[in-house]
């Protein structure tokens, strides 16, 4: 029987900061950028659920995150301590969490820092699977004082969407049988891939839940949705082909840094890359990896646009100095006309070493 969870850590960044800091306990948190007093830059990573009460997200601008905070503060509420991410020490709590599941789980996949895809296959029935799982749920809770949210279903598209449903220290399972029903009240951009544009031009059609595509005929949704119209209806019904990859997660380590001021100057932009490479020279140098092949340039612009730039090399890298030059190499196209023709200026430089072993 193919059973599948996902395993997704409660506020994770914050849930860290909580329990290493344990004074930070009942204090809305958010980890991100600086806010310099509400003209910082750079976007929230992790609200924990306090500061999501004040209505700071994931993902919303950091000076936006501080406006809210000054707001909560005029109405006598307590403002949100603001925490500069340390990924290191992240990476290290999520470390802990994938041995605990290592323990109980002999398929999984790591999607991301703080989620995780368990085949359960192996349990006997589906609530065998509903037990372990719930196990698993307080032994990283025990162990790592860290909550965290499991969906099960018979595909990754089920699971992740189960543990979506309810959060913190959620815990949903939906039986095979009963998953097309479990969707269908659902809006449709719980479905992957039904991004804000392709919303509102399903919405112009009147299907607003998962429901309405279930019930939508065939050729209607054909004319409406293209050539995506059998992918969309597939999921509707909560089929998916997405399989569990057991595949080495892409080993990489990274840093980037968005500037108060956007620069222009070449030799300030140089010299900030560099700065930013040595960090991450200086994470890799602690960490158990011993070299690397892949160097990558993150570039965004003043006006938002970002580029990316890589190169992997035959031979392995080592050393702080090849780092430098790799990175001054992606770099330097952006300096002229021939990355950079309007001469824009830059928000944002970001560093990142891949293809570690
Ligand atoms: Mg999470």
């Amino acid at each position: 029987m193919k059973i599948v969870a996902h395993l997704d850590m409660d506020a994770f960044f914050t849930s860290v900061e909580e329990k290493e800091k344990p004074y930070l306990k009942g204090l809305p948190l958010v980890v991100g950028s600086d806010p310099i007093g509400g003209k910082g830059r750079g976007v929230v990573s992790t609200s924990n659920y306090l500061a999501r009460e004040y209505g700071i997200y994931s993902a919303m601008p950091i000076r936006e995150a501080w406006r809210r905070s000054e707001y909560a503060k005029i109405k006598g509420r307590p403002s949100v301590i603001f925490i500069t991410p340390e990924s290191r020490r992240y990476s290290e709590a999520s470390f802990e969490v994938e041995k605990i599941i290592g323990e109980f789980i002999p398929k999984y996949e790591k999607a991301s820092i703080d989620e995780f895809y368990l085949d359960l296959s192996f349990c006997e029935s589906f609530e065998e699977s509903k037990e372990l799982c719930l196990e698993l749920q307080s032994e990283i809770l025990k162990r790592q004082k860290l909550s965290s949210t499991i969906g099960i279903g018979k595909n990754k598209l089920i699971a992740k969407i189960a543990s979506d449903y309810k959060k913190p220290f959620g815990f949903t399972a939906v039986e095979e049988s009963r998953s097309a029903e479990f969707l269908s009240p659902m809006s449709i951009s719980v479905l992957p891939g039904i991004g804000p544009k392709t919303k509102t031009i399903m919405e112009n059609f009147l299907l607003f839940k998962v429901r309405d595509i279930q019930l939508a005929k065939p050729e209607n949704l054909q004319k409406i949705l293209k050539n995506r119209w059998k992918s969309i209806r597939d999921m509707a019904y909560g089929e998916s082909s997405s399989e569990i990859s057991t595949e080495e997660v892409v080993l990489s380590m990274g840093e980037q840094e968005t500037f108060l001021v956007d620069i222009d100057k070449q030799k300030e932009i140089m010299s900030r890359v560099i700065l930013i490479a040595d960090r991450v020279f200086e994470r890799f140098r602690k960490s158990a990896f011993v070299s690397f092949r892949t160097v990558v340039l993150i570039v965004r612009f003043s006006d938002f646009k970002s580029h990316t730039r890589s190169v992997t090399l035959k031979a392995v890298m080592r050393g702080k100095d090849e780092l430098r030059r790799q990175i001054l190499k992606l770099v330097l196209p952006f300096l002229d006309k021939r990355d950079n023709p309007g001469s824009k200026s830059v928000r944002l430089l970001g560093v990142r070493i891949e293809k570690l072993s």
